[in-house]
Order: structure tokens, then C-alpha cells, then sequence
């Protein structure tokens, strides 16, 4: 079974989002790449049908579903294309801050527009000189009375265009020592004076997931914007990070079994030397073996589901299947395009997108480096 975690409920679920994608993303997808960005939209007709951050509580105008609805619109979005990444960033890696570490008038204030489409969420932990090193950034926040003045700048913040509320890591005491004691989370929001933006980010792939950098000069948030409390930041991040990197991982997942299906369908459709190319040794031992890396990442990452699902601590498990299942995605996404010939290298093809837009998987969310620094850390070593 594909799913074994997900019920009747969740097929349902699964078929009116496909549905939905099919009459409303699937026709613009290309436009919106040209554009670098997606409609708002089209995020508010996401809001609108209920598959935006299906896991909030109803009391803030959620459907309070649990994490298998969440797999569904990311892998229903994922087989639209990579680039609708943004939307499952802000369903299920930006707002589960606001849910867990959000005071209830924060909550009332922000969830429900976040369930809408209304308020589009982004993340800032990134620098221009701080990425994989989180404890070292450089953007502060100083108290002024009931305010927080933050200055600094972050690089490579998906949404950061469209964004209404960014949660932004910042050093409240850069003296701290371990200097994660010295990160707290603010949400700043759009129109506060002193946040600007860049350009959008001139990415290779992902193009209709809108990228930029952000700008804090002077910029006065007021005290009640921090989110949870001075110098728990880095722990918070910590513990999102597990959800963060199981997206990834399951994004990953489809982009490879849908660059494995058109491929199959294209090898036994083209033909050389008088046959289909599928009928030659290569082509049929490499589709074998790709198959099957896909089936064992697939086991693997549903049996991770599954413990997510369960409130296990998965921590060292999300960073293997972090690594191993995005350097094995960017391996098969190669292999399938290679198969394509030369037509794998026209943007006609869907293959020629998928392999632009699976490389920045083992980049973001914690490098695949990082993911075996951790892996190292809980061996022991
Ligand atoms: C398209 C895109 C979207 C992104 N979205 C967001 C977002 O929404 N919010 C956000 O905050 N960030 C975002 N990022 C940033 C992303 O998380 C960082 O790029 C990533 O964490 C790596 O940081 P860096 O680019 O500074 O690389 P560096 O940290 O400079 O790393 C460079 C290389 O050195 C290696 N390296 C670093 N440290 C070690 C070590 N200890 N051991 C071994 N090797 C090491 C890395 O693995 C990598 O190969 C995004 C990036 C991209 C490209």
C-alpha cells in the first residue's frame, strides 16, 4: 500500500485537490514560471477550498486535520511542478510556529488569514554570511520599550515578495553564550516601517516559487510580535526543523516517481534502431534500478510518516532520509533525462524542469552536509 497511514477520508481529500489543481494551477503553471511568481490569487482559492494549512484547529478557522492532509495537498502540488513549494513551506513549516509557540491573542490575530490565503507566511533564518551556521547571524533585535528595533538583512527567503508575515531569527543578546541562547523569533509584518525587500532571486529552477532578500534598517516591531519567548529561538527552530526536512523529503519523493513515470512512458514510445529504446538491456536494467530506489525511498519515508504522525522525536531518521532520498532523487531525475536524449533538455519536456528543480533539494532545509553532521552527532561520534 502507498499510503498505509492514510484513510478514506484522505482519498477524498486527495481527489477534490487534484481536481481543484488540475482547472486551476495545471493551465497557469508556465505562466506563472515566466512570472516568477503565483498569484495571490491563486492562494486565496487554495484558502478559499479549505487546503491551506489543513492542520490548524477550527477555532481558528482550520479544518484541524492531522499531518496525512498536509501529505496530500504537498504531494498533489508536487506532481503540478517544484515551484509550488512556497505553498506547502507555508502551510506546514511557517505557520506550525505561530500554532506552537504563538500566545492566543497572536493566534486570533494571524491563523485564521493564514488559513484564507490572506496572509502569506515566509521564514528568515538565512544571511549573505550565515546559512548552514545558524548561530551565527548578525541581525539584531534591541529592545526600546515596547518595541524591538531589528537591523540586518536575510538572502534566499522563499515567499519573501508576497510574504505578510515573516518570521525573522534574530540576536536579542549577541553576547550569549552558547550564542543560540542569544536567537529570538519575531513576526514582522508587511508595511512595518524599515522591512523592505530585494529583487526576486534569479533561481535556475523552482521559478514560479517567488525568492528574495529581505531588509531591516531601524525597523520597529512592537515587543508583543516576538514569538514565544527571548533566546528560544534556536530551540524552536530545532524542533520545526523535523517537519521542515519530512516535506522536503516527500517532495523529493514525488519528483522522482513522476520523473520515473513520464520516462517510462517516453522509452516505450521512442524508438531507435528500429525499436522502442525500452526494449534495450540499458534502458530496461536502469528503469529496474531506479524502480527500486524509488520503492525503498518511498518505504523509508512512509515508515517516518508514520512516527511523525505517532510525536516520536525522528530526528536523526527525517536527516538520513533527508540526504539519501534527495541525492537519490537527483540521481534518478538525471538518469530519466539522459533516457529522454536530447529532448530531455528542452523546456517542452517535463523531465528537462524536474532536473533544474530537484537540485536545490539537497541544499535547503539543512544541507545533506549538515544532515550527516547530525547523523554523526547521534552515533556518537
Ligand atoms: C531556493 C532556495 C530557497 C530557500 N528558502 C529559504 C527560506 O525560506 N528561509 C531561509 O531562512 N533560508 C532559505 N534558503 C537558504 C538555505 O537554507 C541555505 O542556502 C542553506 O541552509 C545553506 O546555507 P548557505 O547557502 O549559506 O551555504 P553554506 O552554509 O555556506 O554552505 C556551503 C557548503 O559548505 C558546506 N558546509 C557548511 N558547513 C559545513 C559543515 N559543518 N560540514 C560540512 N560541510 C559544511 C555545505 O554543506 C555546502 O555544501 C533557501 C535557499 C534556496 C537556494
Amino acid at each position: 500500500m502507498r499510503h498505509p497511514y492514510l484513510t478514506e477520508e484522505h482519498s477524498i481529500f486527495r481527489r477534490s485537490v487534484r481536481r481543484f489543481l488540475e482547472k486551476e494551477a495545471v493551465p497557469y503553471f508556465d505562466e506563472w514560471e515566466q512570472e516568477r511568481l503565483i498569484p495571490k490569487a491563486f492562494w486565496l482559492k487554495m484558502g478559499e477550498q479549505g487546503f491551506l494549512c489543513p492542520m490548524v484547529s477550527e477555532e481558528y478557522g482550520g479544518a484541524g486535520g492531522d499531518f496525512g492532509f498536509s501529505v496530500v495537498v504537498n504531494e498533489e502540488l508536487e506532481r503540478v511542478g517544484s515551484g509550488m513549494a512556497g505553498i506547502g513551506l507555508h502551510s506546514d513549516i511557517v505557520v506550525p510556529y505561530l500554532v506552537s509557540y504563538g500566545t492566543v491573542e497572536q493566534k486570533c490575530r494571524w491563523l485564521p488569514g493564514c488559513v484564507s490565503g490572506e496572509h502569506i507566511t515566509a521564514i528568515a533564518m538565512t544571511e549573505p554570511g550565515a546559512g548552514s551556521d545558524l548561530a551565527s547571524i548578525c541581525t539584531t533585535a534591541t529592545r526600546h520599550g515596547d518595541s524591538y528595533i531589528i537591523n540586518g538583512q536575510k538572502t534566499f527567503i522563499t515567499n519573501g515578495i508576497q510574504s505578510d508575515l515573516v518570521v525573522v531569527a534574530c540576536k536579542t543578546d549577541p553576547q550569549a553564550s552558547p550564542p543560540q541562547k542569544a536567537i529570538s523569533l519575531f513576526v514582522v509584518e508587511a508595511g512595518m516601517p524599515g522591512f523592505t525587500r530585494g529583487r526576486k532571486l534569479n533561481k535556475i529552477g523552482q521559478h514560479s516559487q517567488d525568492t528574495a532578500e529581505l531588509f531591516f534598517e531601524d525597523c520597529r516591531v512592537p515587543a508583543d510580535n516576538i514569538l514565544g519567548r527571548e533566546g528560544e529561538g534556536f530551540r524552536y527552530l530545532m524542533e520545526k526543523l523535523q517537519q521542515e526536512r519530512l516535506v522536503v523529503v516527500l517532495v523529493a519523493q514525488v519528483a522522482m516517481e513522476e520523473a520515473l513515470g513520464v520516462t517510462i512512458d517516453y522509452v516505450k514510445q521512442r524508438k531507435a534502431f528500429g525499436q522502442p529504446i525500452s526494449k534495450f538491456q540499458n534502458t530496461r536494467f536502469k528503469m529496474a534500478e531506479m524502480a527500486t530506489q524509488v520503492e525503498i525511498s518511498r518505504a523509508f519515508l512512509n515508515q517516518l510518516i508514520v512516527r511523525h504522525m505517532a510525536g516520536e522525536s525522528i530526528v536523526a531518521e527525517v536527516s538520513m532520509a533527508k540526504w539519501w532520498s534527495t541525492d537519490t532523487a537527483k540521481q534518478v531525475i538525471a538518469e530519466c533525462l539522459q533516457l529522454h536524449g536530447g529532448y530531455g533538455y528542452m523546456e517542452d519536456y517535463e523531465i528537462a524542469r524536474r532536473y533544474r528543480d530537484i537540485a536545490v533539494m539537497s541544499i535547503y532545509a539543512g544541507t545533506n552536509e549538515i544532515m550527516k553532521t547530525i547523523i554523526a552527532k547521534n552515533l556518537g561520534l
